[in-house]
């Protein structure tokens, strides 16, 4: 289990949080003009890369605000964005 720092709550269980997924992911700026496999390939895959990865958060059952951190993807060792929270 991780402890994910919250901005605004402090160090929590992971239990309390969504994980949306990379934060360096850019939605196409008009999905209508994708063809559906470009489409399907942002909704449904993501880089995964080894190392670290900036990533959203959402303090569900606590805050339920928003905020970024980087995880390294193999020690998950995590280090805080400050300037991400929204
Ligand atoms: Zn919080």
């Amino acid at each position: 289990m991780l402890e994910i720092p919250c901005p605004w709550c402090g160090p929590r269980n992971e239990s309390e949080f969504v994980c949306a997924g990379e934060a360096d992911r850019k939605r196409p700026s008009d999905p209508e003009a994708e063809t559906e496999e470009a489409w399907a390939d942002y909704l449904f895959n993501s880089t995964n890369p080894k190392g670290v990865v900036r990533e959203w958060w959402w303090h569900v059952s606590g805050c339920t605000r928003w905020f970024q951190i980087d995880r390294d993807t193999v020690t998950h060792e995590i280090t805080p964005v400050e300037e991400s929270s929204k």
